[in-house]
């Protein structure tokens, strides 16, 4: 046999691992889907939080913008597959579901820009995303320097979650709702994938994780039909529209103040520079527009960006289990989801392939004793 046909019979040789995804936010719900595509059948979701629960500050993803704006510089190679393979695949999936099944939207992007970077005048998807150009200095306002016009996606968290999860369920994935103590409790699982966003602090033990709040405002707006964002020193602001009317405005960033409250100063100040600067359409015979919710989310900063590693562990009995880490998205979650799953059972892949092989060499020594 040639070597790659014995390197196929030693692959179909290897048994189908049991994976336990932990996290049933964007990420943890984009790798499980994934998983199911690729094949794999022994595939279980376990959550403390699911889609289409109460609001909770400790669940992030429901409260998203969620927009398409990549921030990967041109040195960040990994980010930049991770947002390049997720606008695909968000692509593909507005094409082929129709309607506002999804929630998934493409939309004009306006982004402002005072001061900017070098990687941010001419970003690394300035040649991928549809109809890119640089915006006239009279297309910008006055207090800002430079504009980016491109065509992007964005994402209604509380269509698409849902929608992923019936998409998961339908593909024959199974869940369980449960907080794990600890990413291996038992001997259940060959393989455990870690999306636990900002709990990943604790359940992984990683003090770089920072959980960082945002505050946004949901006005009611269905004639805003472009994405507007302020960015510059100290300046981070958007206007995101949604499948269903309404345009989130936004944002605070606060390291490490976990405060489910809203504070009416902050919200103030979002809608009022939303409507009155940046997107002066939101106003309709120059009144504000009708404010229908507030958003109060804990974005999954990390420091040095997401942590996609494997990590061997063995569980009390002495088994072991492969852990492969996908967490840490910060405020790129959304538009770092697709790209990250792929990434996540490439890296589960390889190193099932490690353990099955380490476990093949135990059972051949044992064998000859
Ligand atoms: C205001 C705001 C605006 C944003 N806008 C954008 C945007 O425009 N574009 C973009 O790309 N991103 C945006 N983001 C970022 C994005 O929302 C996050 O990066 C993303 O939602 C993180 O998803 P996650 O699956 O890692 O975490 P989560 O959604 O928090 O999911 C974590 C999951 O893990 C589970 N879990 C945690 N611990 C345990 C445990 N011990 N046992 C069992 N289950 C556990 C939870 O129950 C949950 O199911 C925004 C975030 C905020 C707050």
């Amino acid at each position: 046999m040639s070597p790659p046909a014995l390197y196929m019979v030693y692959i179909l040789s290897v048994p189908t691992p049991t994976i336990h995804v932990i996290g049933a936010g964007v990420i943890g719900l984009s790798t499980a889907v994934w998983l199911l595509a690729r094949g794999y059948k022994n595939v279980i979701l376990i959550a403390t939080d699911l889609p289409g629960d109460p609001p909770t500050i400790e669940y992030t993803s429901p409260w998203a913008g969620a927009r398409w704006q990549s921030s990967a510089t041109k040195e960040d190679l990994t980010g930049q597959r991770h947002d390049r393979d997720t606008f695909a695949m968000l692509w593909k999936l507005l094409a082929a579901y129709p309607g506002a099944q999804t929630g998934i939207i493409a939309i004009p992007a306006h982004d402002i820009y005072r001061d900017p970077t070098p990687d941010e005048k001419a970003p690394w998807f300035k040649d991928f995303v549809p109809g890119f150009r640089h915006m006239e200095q009279g297309e910008i306002p006055a207090n800002m320097d430079y504009g980016l016009q491109y065509t992007t996606l964005a994402v209604n968290p509380l269509v698409y979650l849902p929608w992923l999860f019936s998409r998961y369920l339908a593909m024959g994935g199974t869940y369980r709702r449960a907080t794990v103590q600890s990413l291996i409790e038992d001997d259940a699982a060959d393989c455990v994938i870690n999306c636990t966003g900002f709990h990943a602090r604790e359940v992984a033990s990683d003090p770089t994780v920072v959980p960082t709040r945002g505050q946004n405002v949901v006005v009611f707006a269905p004639h805003v039909k472009r994405t507007v964002s302020y960015k510059g020193p100290g300046l981070y602001a958007y206007v995101i529209p949604r499948s269903d009317g309404t345009v989130i405005l936004g944002s605070t960033v606060e390291p490490e103040k976990k405060d489910p409250t809203v504070d009416p100063v902050a919200a103030k100040e979002v809608l009022e520079r939303a409507c009155n600067e940046m997107c002066p359409e939101l106003k309709l015979d120059g009144k504000l527009p009708k404010v229908v919710g507030h958003v109060v989310g804990m974005r999954p900063v990390r420091k040095g960006g997401p942590r996609l590693e494997n990590e061997f562990a063995a569980t009390h009995t002495g088994k072991r289990v492969l852990i492969t880490h996908n967490y840490g998205h910060g405020g790129q979650g959304y538009m770092a989801s697709w790209g990250s799953a792929i990434h996540a059972v490439d890296l589960m892949e390889s190193g099932y392939l490690t353990l099955a092989q380490e476990g093949a060499y135990a059972q051949n020594v044992f064998s000859r004793l």
